[in-house]
């Protein structure tokens, strides 16, 4: 078993590490521990102008780059995310908690990611629109501009990849603030892409306070769009300070993923591929399946066999091997998860397994399932974002939709059953960013990723995610 030492905590500005200098700092905490790993440098307002500043120089200067030297740095950066994947994995279990499996899974989504752009890039086309009066109209895309990119804890990996990975590829610049809770592993994954040439001004780290650096970087005309994922509340904000200076967003926001159980079923595929997928990360996954909308024959027979499941989760510290669930994230979590528990149960809903917390140390908190939740109850309404199922009865394939339709989410939709008219009118009726039938997998780097409604808009990942940092320019010639 190799050792990862938590490395010392920086910011990244024009290449250079900053911390010191008499800033304030915040304390990364292991979720499996409660031990403080290390300090983190918060940014001055000082260091948000510096790092404004070269990501004005950094996209002049990549704007130019050609498709090739953008490939070339991405897949760089592919090779050596590989080459340090057990690194990079120890260390966002180490400040995220989530197993060690897991975190080598991300390492894997942004290697692939990185080096889909680096195809992807290369086959952005324009158009000629060659009229017969001699009229010549040419459609060209050009990269957006800076980007200031926000991207939370939950995929301490995979955001920043994402966050970074599709400005590059456009030939923007970009500035990172990736989570305060974990820092080290966007630092790594920085670093890999610097390592692997690409020049300093393109990309930068800062931390602080979150809404003091959204704020000041939003404030700026050097940014010309913003990059978030997180909460719809945060989200709101954001996109109002981004509004004032018609600055382009992409928003990948919060969701409470209906997954529509029908009579006809492969109940055992159902239950075991949505047992694992509910309880990974500790639930919390942006996508992650929440309302399990079961057709009454079946009801009985998914509640006990998924909660029967999830009662013989092994829950640990995600760095042991064999366990199966780590600690959730921050203390916020096991909080929420008490609060919106306890309220359900007190409205009548049933407790089948979990609802309390693990151990005397670190954010641990039980798989749990719910049954009968009554709608008013707020977990029905609010994203838990963790390890809860919510298992509700309904009548038939009516009654199921309009469940799936009644909040204002949409990012992440599954449907079980058989029956292809119902897998039909299931994707033509569910409103969601993302729908799974008879799988969890609805992701991949060639695939569009976001959501509807209140979850967002825009997408990340796929051709999608490489246009939404591009602007679109028509010049016509006479
Ligand atoms: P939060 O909503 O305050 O923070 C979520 C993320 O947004 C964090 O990374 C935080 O640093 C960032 N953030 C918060 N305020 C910001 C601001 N003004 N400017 C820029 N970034 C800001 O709270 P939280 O306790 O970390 O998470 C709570 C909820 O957020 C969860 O219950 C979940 O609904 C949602 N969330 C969603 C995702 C996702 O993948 N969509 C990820 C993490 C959290």
């Amino acid at each position: 078993m190799t050792t990862t030492t938590y490395p010392s905590l920086c910011m990244i500005i024009n290449g250079q590490r900053v911390s010191g200098g008499g800033r304030r700092t915040h304390a990364v905490v292991n979720p499996a521990t409660g031990a403080v790993l290390g300090e983190l440098p918060l940014a001055d307002v000082a260091d948000l102008d510096a790092a404004l500043d070269v990501a004005a120089q950094g996209f002049a200067l990549w704007r130019k780059s050609t498709p090739q030297q953008r490939a070339a740095v991405l897949n760089g950066a592919a090779r050596m995310m590989l080459e340090r994947q057990e690194d990079l994995a120890r260390i966002a279990t180490l400040e995220q908690g989530k197993t060690l499996p897991e975190a080598r899974i991300e390492v894997l989504m942004n290697v692939g990611l990185f080096q889909f752009y680096a195809g992807e890039v290369q086959r952005v086309y324009g158009r000629a629109l060659v009229r017969p009066t001699g009229m010549r109209s040419t459609v060209t895309h050009e990269p957006v501009g800076p980007v200031a990119a926000f991207a939370p804890w939950n995929f301490p990996l995979g955001n920043p990849g994402r966050k970074l990975g599709a400005p590059i590829a456009a030939g923007c610049s970009v500035i990172l603030k990736a989570a305060e809770e974990t820092p080290a592993s966007a630092l790594g994954v920085l670093q890999c892409l610097l390592d692997a040439g690409l020049p300093p001004q393109v990309a930068q780290a800062v931390f602080g306070v979150p809404d003091e650096v959204s704020r000041h970087l939003l404030g700026s005309p050097v940014i010309r769009k913003l990059s978030f994922t997180g909460s719809t509340q945060v989200g709101q904000h954001l996109a109002k300070l981004a509004a004032d200076d018609m600055k382009r967003t992409t928003m990948e926001l919060g969701g409470h993923g209906p997954v529509l159980v029908f009579a006809d079923a492969d109940l055992d595929r159902a239950i075991e591929t949505a047992v694992a997928h509910k309880y990974r990360n500790a639930g919390q996954v942006c996508v992650s399946p929440t309302r399990f909308i079961v057709e009454e024959p079946v009801f009985e027979a998914f509640r006990d066999g998924f909660a029967a499941r999830a009662a013989q989760m092994r829950v640990g510290n995600g760095l042991e091997d064999g366990v199966q669930m780590g600690p959730m994230a921050n203390p916020r979590r096991p909080e929420a998860m008490e609060r919106l528990i306890g309220d359900a149960v007190a409205r009548g809903a049933r407790l089948h397994t979990g609802g309390e917390r693990v151990g005397n140390a670190g954010f641990f908190f039980a798989p749990s399932v719910l049954s009968d939740i009554p709608l008013d109850a707020a977990i029905m309404n609010e994203e838990p974002f963790g390890p809860v199922a919510l298992i509700n009865r309904f009548a038939d394939a009516d009654a199921m939709i309009a469940e799936a339709n009644r909040l204002p989410y949409g990012l992440a939709a599954y449907a079980w059953c058989q029956g292809h008219a119902t897998r039909a009118r299931v994707a033509a009726e569910v409103e969601t960013g993302m729908l799974g039938i008879n799988t969890t997998m609805i992701g991949g780097a060639d695939a569009p990723f976001g959501g509807v409604k209140w979850s967002g808009h825009g997408h990340e990942d796929g051709p999608e995610g490489l246009m939404a940092c591009l602007v679109t320019k028509t010049v016509h010639e006479a």
